[in-house]
Order: C-alpha cells, then sequence, then structure tokens
C-alpha cells in the first residue's frame, strides 16, 4: 500500500568473540550487558582506544610525495595523532555518566604503549631496535605494503560470527615471497608470562577461522596477541572454534528472561560491571560469610544521613532477603566519606529522587569510616529478579 513503510527488521543476533568469552565467564553477565544498562567507562579502555587508533593512523598516512629518505616523523606524527585520539576518547569518557576520574597522568604511558606498538610492527619487518626517529619513508611504506587491512570487520557469509581485527599483514621470507598471513591483535593490558589466557587464545583463533572460511584459498594464517606493556609476541594454537562458537551463538540468543547466573570468586569476585543489576553476588557473599569482609567491598546501603558540604554520611548496611535480592536493613550503621566522583556519582542520583538502597562497589572498608571515592560504583539498587521477563527494548 503506497504510503506504508515495513518495519525495519531487527538486528540478527550476531557474537563477538569478547561476547562470547563474557557468556562463559556468567550467562548473567553476558545478558545483563545486553539490556541497554548504563555503561561503565573506563581509563584502561580508553587509554587502550586510543593507543590503537593512534597506531592505525600511522599506519593509514598517505606518504605519497614524500622523500623515502626522511626522517624524524614518525614520533612527532605518532604524538600528534596520540593527541587527537586521546583528546576524544577523553570526551566520550567524560560524557558517559557512570564513569571514575579521568586520569590525565596515563599520557606517559599511552605514548610508552604506542611506542611499545610500534616495535613490533618494526619486529615484523625485521628491524625491532631501530630508534623510532631513524625510520625512513621508505622503511614505512614497505611496512604499508605488507599491512592487508588495518581494523577491519570479520563476519561469518550467515553473518552470526564476527570481531574486528586490528591488523591483517603478509609473513614473507628473507626473499620477500609470501610465507602466510598474520592475523595481529594488539593487547594493552598485561602480557601473559607462560601463554595465552584461554579466553584471549580463543578470540584470536576466531578471528583466523572466520579469515579462513571467508577465504578458502588463503595461504597459512597464524595468529599472535601483540602486547605493547612489554612488547612480546604471543601466538595463539589450537583447533577450529568454530564449531564451538555457533553452539555459543544458539545459546546466546536474546531472551526476555534473564540466564542463568555463575556467581563464584572468579566471576562475582572479580570485575563485573551488572552488579547494582544482579543479586546473586549479594546472595553468595552473604551465605559464605565475605560480605563486606574484603578491605574494598561491594554493598547495599540505605543513606541515612549525607552532608554536601563534607561528603560525611551515615550509612546503614543492608542484607538480602532472599534471591530476590530484595535489601533487609541490618541496623548496623557506619559512617561513610565520600569524595571526588564517588560524591559526585551520590549526588547525581539524589538528584534523581532516588529513594531506597544505593549499590555502592568497590568501597574502602578498611578505615573505621568508608571511603567511597572517584573508583566506586554508586548506583540505584535495582536488582533484576530471575523469574521476571525483563523487556530491554524500553
Ligand atoms: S554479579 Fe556475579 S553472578 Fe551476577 S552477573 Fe556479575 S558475575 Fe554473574
Amino acid at each position: 500500500m503506497e504510503g506504508e513503510e515495513t518495519p525495519p527488521s531487527p538486528r540478527p543476533h550476531q557474537l563477538s568473540p569478547s561476547a562470547w568469552n563474557r557468556y562463559e565467564t556468567c550467562p548473567r553477565m553476558y545478558w545483563l550487558s545486553r539490556q541497554k544498562l548504563p555503561r561503565k567507562a573506563g581509563m584502561a579502555a580508553s587509554l587502550g582506544t586510543a593507543v590503537h587508533a593512534s597506531i592505525e593512523d600511522l599506519l593509514n598516512m598517505d606518504l605519497s610525495g614524500r622523500d623515502d629518505a626522511e626522517t624524524g616523523w614518525v614520533p612527532l606524527e605518532g604524538e600528534r595523532f596520540l593527541k587527537e585520539r586521546w583528546e576524544e576518547e577523553k570526551a566520550v569518557f567524560m560524557a558517559t555518566p557512570r564513569r571514575p576520574a579521568w586520569k590525565e597522568d596515563k599520557w606517559g604511558e599511552a605514548k610508552k604503549q604506542q611506542r611499545g606498538g610500534v616495535v613490533l610492527l618494526l619486529d615484523h619487518l625485521g628491524a625491532r631496535d631501530l630508534p623510532h626517529e631513524n625510520i625512513t619513508i621508505a622503511l614505512w611504506k614497505r611496512l604499508q605494503r605488507l599491512t592487508i587491512a588495518v581494523e577491519g570487520e570479520l563476519k561469518t557469509s550467515d553473518g552470526r560470527l564476527m570481531g574486528r581485527l586490528d591488523l591483517l599483514l603478509t609473513d614473507v621470507d628473507s626473499k620477500g615471497n609470501t610465507t602466510g598471513w598474520l592475523v595481529a591483535d594488539l593487547k594493552t593490558g598485561n602480557a601473559p608470562k607462560k601463554e595465552l589466557k584461554t579466553d584471549v587464545n580463543r578470540q584470536l583463533r576466531m578471528y583466523r577461522d572466520i579469515l579462513l572460511a571467508n577465504n578458502p584459498s588463503a595461504p597459512p594464517v597464524r595468529t599472535e596477541g601483540w602486547y605493547t606493556k612489554t612488547t612480546s609476541k604471543w601466538e595463539a594454537s589450537g583447533p577450529n572454534v568454530l564449531e564451538d562458537a555457533y553452539d555459543a551463538w544458539e545459546a546466546t540468543q536474546p531472551t526476555t528472561l534473564p540466564m542463568s547466573a555463575q556467581p563464584g570468586p572468579d566471576t562475582c569476585g572479580g570485575f563485573c560491571d551488572w552488579k547494582a543489576w544482579c543479586p546473586h553476588w549479594w546472595t553468595w557473599r552473604q551465605s559464605n560469610g565475605t560480605l563486606h569482609k574484603d578491605d574494598f567491598s561491594d554493598a547495599v546501603v540505605l543513606l541515612h544521613r549525607y552532608d554536601e558540604t563534607s561528603g560525611t554520611a551515615v550509612l546503614e548496611l543492608c542484607e538480602p532477603l532472599d534471591e530476590t535480592g530484595r535489601a533487609i536493613p541490618t541496623g548496623q550503621q557506619t559512617t561513610a566519606s565520600f569524595d571526588g566522583r564517588g560524591k559526585e556519582a551520590l549526588e547525581e542520583l539524589l538528584m534523581t529522587g532516588h529513594q531506597g538502597p544505593i549499590f555502592i562497589g568497590s568501597v574502602m572498608t578498611a578505615r573505621r569510616s568508608w571511603r567511597i571515592g572517584h573508583w566506586c560504583d554508586v548506583l540505584a539498587w535495582q536488582p533484576l529478579p530471575d523469574d521476571e521477563a525483563y523487556d530491554s527494548s524500553n
């Protein structure tokens, strides 16, 4: 009928290696990450994105018309690109309501990590130790000729599995003949000591195997994690992961009911950004007697008094009634001091008119008075019960 518009079809379900890893860690964590809940910005992630993007900028430079013998330009251009990307990331970070403090003093580390990335690229040319001010235009052009793709999307032909690869390079022998392809993933986190962690290994093999599935006549493909902090390269090896990835794709299809929770020391005890919406870390800690016992603890509290000028407060600790995460006040009170971003986050929450339980992540409990600083989450406590359907399109 004229004028009638077909509604856009919903985006088909896709699985990336990071979503797969999240699902393997804790299905509830994966499920919560897809519910359009407020995302948390992080300094390490922003630094990593800026470093990645600046290295890609260097590789994508148009060097036509430049003198092949010119040197001294990599440190200058590298810093200029990094500064641009740093400011971009900072703007995104500061516009994210759920964020810690921006650490400008990490700039030096970002520069160091970018230099580490350049060392890793030079290593691919057999020139690892070349001082960066001595890199010529000719040498960088050679690197560009070996670069098949920079920051490319990989997707299986059915669109179900996807990933973003940082670098696809040609491997050559000493005579310059192609011997294969190398998928290199730049990593700005801590390097492994003995071998790649299982999840990183699986991520890299997924890139490799999607690439091979899409390019049946490809030469041999190897894949490495490139760690800019230590300028070390770690090979990922092992069998094809696509069958397992398709099983994970099936298991991760969107559901309105929350997926199963897997509370434990390696899941809730590690990093999970979704605790304000998950009752299970809380009941798990309560049942094993570790609630509020660590120097940095998560807590659900009621705010009894708050002095905006000094940031001091009186909190009442809560305990879970049951698996729904309903908060029961315990009568146990503690004084607390909110400062920096922790203070701002509390005041932003109070401005919304919030009353009732508050989730505080990583509160410092070691002193007599609790300390809630820039590293803490301060959010309304809104656990999503296991048996209630949740419509994430709202
Ligand atoms: S808090 Fe624990 S159980 Fe809940 S989603 Fe996070 S890791 Fe999973």
